[in-house]
């Protein structure tokens, strides 16, 4: 069974050098993370902490949620984090401390229903297919005035994409399959992106027809990725945070000896045709 996710489809149309190295390959990284993505993490990790106290009937205090995130930035820093921008740590630290001040002001007492944080789903595009999606859906509420679902999903980049980039969203509309056929299909489910450097929320619907293109188009992407020999490298502005760019040769660099002798006594390398069977 090939298993996918949202991440894992992105990697490969974003670079295909990095697809392979990552999933295919399964190449350590030399950089852990990035900067971005811990201060992701540490959020998420807070708000988390946050909803599972409202779901047991507590409200915790402020003090109590800007407590558990600091717990996390320090758990889970290490010398390993790349910075790109010209800022420091505790900056980005800073930023955290204020998109969840900001944040419990506003939803504060946090009574919009919340059934499951981090919730594990997995996304069937079509019966019997060989392949499937996981995710996790950072929280699902339901709704009970409106008798709806909503998929909540929490972000704490710099730029707040276009109404297009929403409409077009493929990571939560698959997510809301998986809620659908857990729910019915006939419920709505809404899609909602909280921008926590705007303090504010985002929310867009898929129609039934729309998501059955979805599952193919995703099925079909699939299939473009198992048939794929070649994983040329792509240059963008995102090799800047790639935790492969000391490893990519589309930037000089090569990877390290003890890697590439792994890489080529791959049993998929030396018989291609059983290499579907291997990914993960
Ligand atoms: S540095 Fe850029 S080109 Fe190289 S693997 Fe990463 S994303 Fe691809």
């Amino acid at each position: 069974m090939g298993v996918y996710s949202h991440s894992k489809l992105s990697t490969f149309e974003q670079c295909r050098y990095k697809y392979k190295l990552r999933y295919i390959d399964k190449i350590p990284s030399p950089i852990k993370k990035s900067i971005e993505a811990h201060l992701g993490e540490c959020v998420h990790d807070a708000l988390e902490w946050l909803y599972k106290n409202v779901i047991r009937g507590k409200i915790p205090e402020i003090d109590g949620l800007i407590e558990k995130y600091s717990h996390s930035w320090s758990e889970k820093d290490s010398e390993e984090i790349l910075i790109v921008r010209d800022l420091k740590k505790q900056d980005y630290f800073e930023k955290g401390v204020k998109f969840l001040i900001d944040y419990y002001i506003k939803h504060r007492p946090f009574d919009d229903g919340t059934l499951e944080t981090e919730k594990r789903i997995w996304v069937n595009l079509e019966e019997n297919s060989p392949h499937k999606i996981i995710g996790y859906i950072d929280r699902l509420v339901y709704n009970k005035e409106k008798d709806q679902y909503e998929i909540h999903d929490y972000k704490t980049a710099n730029t707040l994409p276009n109404r297009e980039k929403f409409e077009a969203d493929r990571q939560l509309a698959l997510y809301s399959i998986a809620i659908k056929d857990l729910y019915g299909r006939e419920k709505p489910v809404i899609l909602t992106w909280h921008y926590l450097n705007y303090n504010m929320k985002i929310t867009s619907i898929r129609t039934n027809e729309e998501l059955e293109k979805l599952k193919k188009d995703t099925i079909n992407l699939i299939k473009e990725i198992e048939k794929t020999t070649e994983f040329p490298p792509t240059k963008s502005i995102l090799c800047e945070w790639c935790e492969y760019k000391p490893y990519c040769k589309a930037w000089g660099n090569s990877i390290p000896k003890e890697f590439q002798k792994e890489e080529n006594n791959r049993v998929g390398d030396i018989f291609p045709t059983v290499s579907k069977y291997l990914k993960d």
